[in-house]
């Protein structure tokens, strides 16, 4: 059945204001911002994408964005153009405002993870690859920017950083994702349909590195080359603690990493040192260390999920980046499909759908990235666009 369209200005002069038109209308769409610290972030972000949208399409101030569909989700992509919590925060802005019916924001990547934490009795093991999920714990709603405070004595910073929790229907998600147990189970599943997207070649970047490679030395014990060696050619193995000597919690099968869920230590200072890192820890019930989170959560809702790469000491490597790369991205896609599709109407319905075929009076519908819209539209200065959303399925 054809709606009536009713039209308020003519149509569009040029091929240009029709693109310009069309990519307003695409960037409307999406109701998920992804935000990916580093290019390798971005580059496993794409690999979680179960259908990836042309750049054209998807671009804002003349940046292209990544974007594409992961289950009934419009997800947009945007790459940090430099680290640290300001970066993170300018884009997460520009997300925003570029696509407007965002409602949710997912920062995923990798970081330094402590090796253990929890009580006596209750430890749990951290291992490279595993995957840390911002949840509250203790004082903190998830994530702390830890070098927030004053300065009393020299080495003594009084904390007063404050972070907002995690908006509680996103929390929700998580929770009903960790509850059902899939959180972990269906990581070595995605982790291989990422891979199939990949030649041989590539798809090997993405290997688990395995317990061989998974070098956790004594907190004392420092990394003894410059940044750049591998420390199985500097490093004394002798000061080495295997994943077999930490237990039963820290042994895994390949592509089976765990999913830890606590607060998230972030600054705008690399965390390299075993010491600072276990004070931290303690005084924080902090459980991972990077460089963004905090500049996100203050003014968007977030659920922030990273993979471990290293143990946030001097032995600090990028052995594991791509790997714990993947393993966020993949629970990150697995945690969307936890979370219920987002009318795009109920958020901005004045600007809710822009495409060609309508403003010629087609009357058709469009299908982009799972959902449909269909023309019963108003067309006022030649930019602004009502449109009815309809969910995929509906009757039209
Ligand atoms: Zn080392």
């Amino acid at each position: 059945m054809l709606l009536p369209t009713t039209f308020m200005s003519p149509r569009p002069s040029s091929a240009l204001d029709r693109l310009r038109l069309t990519t307003m209308a695409k960037n409307h769409l999406f109701t998920i911002g992804w935000i990916s610290p580093l290019p390798l972030e971005r580059e496993a972000a794409r690999l979680a994408l179960d259908e990836e949208y042309s750049q054209e399409e998807v671009q804002y101030q003349n940046v292209f964005y990544l974007g594409g569909r992961i289950d009934q989700h419009n997800v947009v992509i945007g790459v940090q153009r430099k680290t640290g919590l300001s970066q993170a925060a300018i884009l997460a802005e520009k997300m925003r405002a570029g696509f407007p019916n965002i409602k949710y924001m997912l920062l995923v990547g990798i970081a330094g993870g402590v090796p253990r934490y929890g009580p006596a009795g209750a430890v749990s093991e951290i291992v490279l690859g595993d995957v840390v999920v911002s949840s509250p714990r203790g004082n903190h709603g998830g994530v702390l920017q830890y070098d927030k405070g004053a300065w009393k004595d020299p080495g003594r910073l009084n904390y007063r950083g404050h972070t907002n929790g995690i908006p509680g229907d996103l929390m929700a998600a998580v929770n009903n994702f960790r509850a059902e147990g899939r959180s972990k189970t269906n990581i070595p599943e995605v982790l291989k349909q990422m891979r199939l997207k990949l030649d041989d070649k590539r798809r090997h970047q993405y290997d688990d590195p395995g317990p061989s490679r998974d070098r956790l030395f004594e907190d004392t014990y420092k990394h003894q080359g410059t940044e750049l060696d591998d420390c199985k050619d500097c490093c004394d193995a002798d000061h080495t603690i295997s994943r077999s000597d930490r237990g039963d919690r820290a042994t895994r099968l390949l592509d089976e990493p765990s999913v830890h869920f606590g607060n998230i230590a972030s600054s705008n200072q690399l965390q390299i040192s075993a010491l600072e890192r276990n004070r931290v820890q303690q005084e924080h019930e902090a459980i991972c260390f990077e460089m963004e989170a905090a500049g996100v959560m203050e003014e968007h809702p977030c659920v922030v999920v990273r993979g471990i790469c290293d143990y946030a000491d001097s032995h600090k490597n990028k052995g594991w980046q791509n790997y714990a790369a993947a393993t966020a991205a993949a629970y990150a896609k697995g945690l969307l499909s936890m979370i219920p599709a987002i009318d795009v109407a109920e958020l901005s319905v004045p600007q809710a759908a822009a495409h060609p075929e309508i403003m010629q009076g087609r009357g058709v519908s469009i299908t982009q990235g799972g959902s449909t819209f269909t023309g019963q539209t108003t067309i006022s200065g030649g930019s602004v666009f009502q449109g009815n959303y309809i969910r995929r399925g509906d009757i039209l």
